[in-house]
């Protein structure tokens, strides 16, 4: 089976208050999509990589594969407005013969090998998608304004981060249609009546949206079993 990834780099990240994208923000001395790309590049399940890299920063995308000679990159392609823009722009250039494609948000650099591996396994038991997800432990309330209108039971309740398997044919009809909306790939393949298993997540795929969390990130860097 072959499996592609796509990488979702083209956000602003603007919260970081950075004058680059958070693709480019430092970690480790490095590009924050370095870490990622890396991780994918080793990973002994990816066969190809396409970047979604942020508008004018595709030559510089282009460059941090070269530098950490990350020869699975078969494309990167300016992303779109939004995350699943980015994300369908990128599957186009993801082959036919690809049956598994694994979509990974650059924004999530500590990616570990287990996880990959935990997402794509159930493609093979007739899932349409897998996603990794972790239990909450806030109470979660649905508001209107200012007032609580629900409390949710936590107990079915998960957190759902990246990476994110499906099967392939069912991702790009997922994505043909209107995706704005929409923050991840799996409530795409749901709302077209997909299978969609959740796996257990991994704390330390925490999505770097601000500064504190990029300083947590990095705290963890090679503490994490990765080389
Ligand atoms: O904005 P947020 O942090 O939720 O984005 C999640 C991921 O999606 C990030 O890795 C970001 O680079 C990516 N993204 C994208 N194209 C956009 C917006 C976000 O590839 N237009």
């Amino acid at each position: 089976m072959s499996v592609w990834a796509v990488l979702a780099a083209a956000g602003r990240g603007e919260r970081l208050g950075s004058d680059r994208p958070k693709a480019f923000a430092r970690l480790g001395g490095r590009p924050l999509l370095a870490e990622s790309l890396e991780r994918l590049e080793d990973s002994e399940w990816i066969d190809g990589i396409v970047v979604a890299a942020p508008p004018e920063w595709e030559e510089p995308s282009i460059l941090v594969a070269e530098e950490i000679g990350a020869g699975k990159v078969r494309a990167c392609i300016t992303g779109g407005a939004s995350r699943s823009e980015s994300v369908r722009l990128a599957l186009a250039e993801v082959p036919e013969d690809a049956a598994a494609t694994l979509v990974h948000d650059a924004a999530r650099p500590l990616l570990a090998e287990e996880v990959i591996e935990r997402v794509l396994a159930p493609l093979g038991e007739g899932w349409d998608g897998v996603v990794p997800g972790l239990p909450l432990s806030d109470t979660v309330k649905r508001v209107e304004g200012e007032q609580v209108v629900e409390t949710l039971p936590r107990g079915r309740l998960v957190a759902v981060q990246t990476p994110q398997a499906f099967v392939t044919d069912a991702l790009r009809q997922a994505l043909s249609g209107d995706v704005s909306d929409a923050t991840d790939c799996a409530s795409l393949v749901e709302a077209r009546g997909g299978r969609v298993k959740v796996v257990h997540g991994d704390p330390r795929l925490l999505k770097v949206t601000d500064a504190n969390d990029l300083a947590l990130v990095e705290s963890w860097l090679g503490a994490d079993g990765s080389p």
